[in-house]
């Protein structure tokens, strides 16, 4: 039975990543419903943009005390999680502080030692995160759609990275080897006093419960991902890789209907001139339903992290409009989850359960609110575009149901028959420079 903790950690360690990878693989369906788009020009652009936004995270030092506590927890969490490297080796060989064979003491001491300062800016980053939250109250955490699971999740995170950081200092605290090592107890030779009355069997006690603690937790927290906003720890970078290049503010036209526009203004015109593969008629105009959209714009549902920095930009919220950035992501994704969910139940085809996200998830009214003028693209810190989604669900309402708001459709009619938004005959155009 010598092997037994070993038995027990692999089996831990494969329950804890097979279910991950179960998420994983029904998280790359999901995204998969999405129509095919093309996104494989400029890959050059496409890899600087990931490294600058995803891993520099530009965008978000734009709000800098958040930007830069946030940068802390980022690069903090994800460098103390190289020591989850040695708990799994540790687990599964048996060993203890496995590094100190690879490593001379004084680099392993430097090594914990940054991990231990890293926890508690870690610690004191998430503190400020949890007070803005919940003492100050910002605003933009306290919108109609943060009410319910999303305001849980957003402290449940914190609370799991206060958790985890605590048991890592706990660890080497009442570690007794590693504290007589007399270096990378930088941190934890604070906490050690604490315990110092105790004795050796229950100073193991407290460090083998938080050794596996810690190693559960992060197993714990690896499978809350998939459910949780904090997925963009990892979707950010595919997100960021995969986001728009053209031009702010360049709407996506139909190659079938530019093409009709080309020929009714100009009738020598070649028609088959654009008629390649993207210019035959789309089965339908614009999108209803998550299906309808890219699997880039499933990607950004997936990816937003709810932090309602386009909500806090757009002139339509401002303005006390139904409208939100946000809300119109949480919405793809909440509809990308229940379409995902019903091909489960459904031996993996979808069926029509009488909802879509017109309707019962996002309104008209949502949605005509909407002045296109891109201040939420450009507020996202992982180059999500709600908007591309508003105007491809206007477009299902203009081409499919002819829905427009009566403003827009006596526009529309005025283009079509006087080639101008006015209402007054072409004819008559040139009136304003006749003599009296
Ligand atoms: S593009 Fe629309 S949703 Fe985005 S900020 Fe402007 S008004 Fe708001
Ligand atoms: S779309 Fe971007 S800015 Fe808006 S809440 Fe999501 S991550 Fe934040």
């Amino acid at each position: 039975m010598a092997y037994l903790p070993q038995i027990i950690f692999g089996i831990v360690l494969v329950f804890g990543i097979g279910f991950f990878a179960k998420n994983v693989k029904r998280l790359s369906r999901n995204i998969k419903l999405g129509k095919d788009v093309d996104v494989s020009d400029n890959t050059q652009q496409r890899w600087k943009n990931m490294i600058r936004i995803a891993l520099g995270q530009s965008k978000m030092v734009v709000r800098p005390i958040a930007g830069f506590l946030h940068i802390i927890v980022y690069i903090g969490f994800v460098i103390i999680n190289i020591e989850v490297l040695e708990i799994i080796l540790d687990g599964l060989l048996g060993t203890h502080r496995i590094g100190l064979k690879f490593l001379n003491e004084s680099l392993y001491g430097f090594l914990i030692g940054s991990f231990e300062v890293l926890a508690v800016l870690v610690l004191v980053s998430v503190i400020v995160f949890w007070i803005r939250r919940n003492i100050i109250k910002l605003k933009r955490f306290l919108s109609n759609e943060m009410s319910g699971w999303p305001k849980s999740d957003g402290n449940i995170i914190l609370y799991f990275e206060v958790v985890l950081m605590c048991l890592f200092l706990l660890m080497n605290a009442t570690d007794t080897a590693f504290q007589s090592l007399g270096s990378g107890n930088l941190i934890s030779q604070y906490v050690a006093p604490l315990f110092s009355n105790l004795p050796e069997s229950t100073l193991v006690l407290i460090e083998r419960s938080a050794w596996w603690l810690h190693i559960v937790g992060i197993l714990i927290f690896l499978n809350y991902l998939y459910y949780s906003k904090h997925l963009h720890i990892l979707l950010a970078f595919p997100n960021t890789y995969y986001g728009n290049l053209k031009p702010k503010g360049q709407f996506k036209n139909l190659e079938a209907v530019t093409n009709e526009v080309k020929l009714m203004m100009d009738p020598s015109a070649d028609p088959f001139a654009a008629a390649d593969e993207d210019a035959a008629d789309p089965e339908k105009f614009g999108a209803s339903d998550v299906t309808d959209l890219s699997w880039v714009q499933l990607l950004n549902a997936y990816t937003c992290t709810e932090c309602g920095r386009c909500t806090s930009e757009c002139p339509a919220n401002q303005t006390g409009k139904k409208l939100s950035p946000r809300k119109i992501m949480m919405d793809t994704r909440d509809r990308l989850e229940e379409v995902g969910k019903n091909i489960d139940a459904n031996k993996g085809a979808f069926v029509d359960d009488g909802k879509q996200l017109l309707g019962d998830y996002i309104t008209k009214e949502e949605l005509w609110a909407c002045t296109s003028c891109n201040a939420c693209v450009e507020a996202c810190p992982v180059s999500i575009d709600p908007l591309s989604i508003i105007m491809d669900m206007r477009q299902y309402l203009v081409m499919e149901q002819s829905a427009a708001p009566a403003d827009l459709n006596n526009m529309m009619g005025n283009i079509e028959n006087n080639g101008a938004p006015w209402p007054f005959n072409q004819m008559d155009r040139l009136n304003w420079a006749k003599e009296e």
